[in-house]
């Protein structure tokens, strides 16, 4: 028997490529329709989420936690950068949540 939770390879990389569809298109998408943007992103998060899959830390920031928008800089979001925190915390305009995103030690910063 095997255990819900238990996804096997093929079906999480499919996964993982669906979110990152679902990411392009929000992207595409956002200037002309960002309702549909946002509903991309839930899906998104809906089906990395059933297949557990990490969506990742470059995706990650492109959409607020708290209420699922696809975040775009200067329209929806602002990053700023906090050196005593050692993150970059980024604000959803559109429900003022914000989000802490540690610096990474690879990335330099
Ligand atoms: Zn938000």
């Amino acid at each position: 028997m095997r255990t819900p939770s238990k996804k096997p390879q093929w079906q999480k990389d499919i996964a993982r490529e669906r979110v990152e569809i679902l990411f392009s298109l929000a992207d595409r998408t956002f200037p002309a329709r960002p309702d549909r943007a946002h509903r991309y992103v839930q899906l998104a998060r809906k089906i990395a989420m059933r297949y557990t899959v990490r969506i990742s830390p470059e995706l990650r920031r492109r959409f607020c936690r708290a209420c699922s928008h696809y975040l775009r800089p200067g329209v929806n979001v602002r990053f700023r950068t906090s050196a005593a925190q050692r993150a970059v915390l980024v604000t959803c305009l559109d429900c003022g949540h914000v989000s802490r995103l540690p610096y990474r030690r690879e990335s330099g910063l």
